[in-house]
């Protein structure tokens, strides 16, 4: 145990040193988790993603970020400078001026909530009762509904608590009779990189470099990965966005049948005229593909289907799980949305991963932490075991756990 700690100690050392980590791939089962990325003064990085506060994450894209708000500030400040005063008078102005500025403000927050919010990150803390060398085959099992009624809530519907783990086949040579009894069974993914069984649903992000729950995409232009935590943000945001365009489309609108009322036509030569056609087919352009993308992302949310699933067609749940939803009716389509987008989101994972990176705690740190009333007490919650727990995945021997 101390050879760990001081194998730990090392490790910083090395890291205060050099200025960046490299990867410490302890055979510790638990306590040290798998450090991948750089060491920026007080900020610990997990993957891709600079930890902050909370579930507030920054991911390595995070700068790319600006972009978006550039190309939404821009366009919208020179509507707001040149436009705006001279299409109403200046009463009219300002009143319009208001609600415009409050729209692009709203904008800009759904932006940064999306884009700071920890998008499902699964720590690589390996668990002892895993073997990466061994298949898990889990299925689908709708019987595992807390309530049978024939109408599902909006948290059966979305709930991921519904595999259970398959006793593996019992020879090489009965695999086919295996699948035979369990048409719908599928092999859980273990992460080379981040030595974890991949709970169903979940994917590695190549540009985060870290395992991410639910995942949709990885979004360049909001700069993070989009997934369970923060897909909610992500449509409220091409909404906000293709609002706003239509916003500005209709504003440039006006002032464009003014000037062709007042003058009989539209003189090109002119400055705000050039500029109103400009923001009218730039606006026009961003509300036609955004609310396009937002009503196709709507399409697959209401589905309980990421992005992701629906273009590699592998979500290996779903089959059967259309099957099982015959026979219990789907929540209506208002309490998908009130579920998707207003219920609890599950607590980060990060903070706890952080906590135990920070003070590389080890088994008999951890007792101790339990033993005084700690508020970290919780940390094994987050290992790889208890995580596939969250999803009804059960390992043998669990005792060996606690
Ligand atoms: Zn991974
Ligand atoms: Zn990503």
């Amino acid at each position: 145990m101390n050879e760990l700690i001081s194998q730990g100690k090392r490790n910083k050392d090395k890291q205060d040193q050099s200025g960046s980590s490299d990867e410490s791939d302890s055979d510790q089962d638990f306590g040290i988790g798998r450090w991948q990325g750089k060491r920026t003064n007080e900020l610990s990085v997990i993957g891709g993603f600079t930890y902050i506060k909370d579930d507030k994450v920054r991911s390595s894209d995070f700068p790319i970020c600006i972009a978006s708000v550039f190309m939404i500030a821009a366009p919208s400040l020179l509507y707001l400078i040149v436009i705006l005063p001279q299409t109403f008078t200046w009463y009219g102005s300002v009143i319009v001026g208001i609600i415009y500025v409050a729209s692009l403000v709203a904008n800009f927050a759904i932006l940064l909530k999306c884009s700071l919010t920890d998008p499902g990150i699964i720590p690589s803390i390996k668990s002892s009762n895993i073997n990466k060398d061994k298949y898990y085959y889990v299925k689908y099992d709708d019987k595992l509904r807390t309530s049978q009624n024939d109408l599902m809530t909006g948290e059966e519907f979305y709930d991921q608590a519904c595999y259970q783990l398959l006793p593996p086949p019992p020879a090489e040579g009965d695999k086919e009779e295996f699948y035979k009894q369990n048409n719908d069974a599928f092999a859980l993914a273990f992460c080379r990189t981040c030595q974890i069984l991949r709970p169903p649903r979940s994917f590695h992000c190549k540009t985060c470099n870290i395992c991410i729950e639910q995942h949709d995409h990885h979004c360049p232009w909001v700069g993070t990965c989009i997934g369970k935590r923060n897909h909610r943000y992500f449509s409220m945001f091409l909404f906000w966005t293709s609002i706003h365009a239509l916003l500005t489309c209709a504003l440039t609108l006006v002032f464009f049948i003014q000037t062709y009322q007042n003058q009989g036509k539209v003189d090109v030569r002119n400055l705000p005229n050039v500029l109103t056609i400009f923001l009218f087919t730039y606006s026009g352009i961003f509300f036609v593909t955004l609310i396009g993308f937002w009503c196709y992302q709507n399409c697959l949310i209401l589905d309980n289907v990421t992005s992701n699933e629906h273009l590699r067609r592998n979500w290996n749940g779903s089959k059967h799980r259309k099957k099982q939803l015959e026979n219990a009716a789907r929540p209506s389509i208002l309490q998908r949305m009130r579920y998707f987008y207003f219920s609890e989101l599950p607590p980060s994972r990060v903070q706890a991963y952080f906590k135990i990176k920070k003070n590389e705690n080890t088994d008999d740190q951890l007792q101790q932490l339990n033993n005084e009333g700690s508020s970290i007490t919780n940390l094994k919650s987050i290992n790889n075991e208890a995580v596939l727990r969250e999803y009804g995945i059960i390992m043998q021997s669990e005792e060996l756990l606690v």
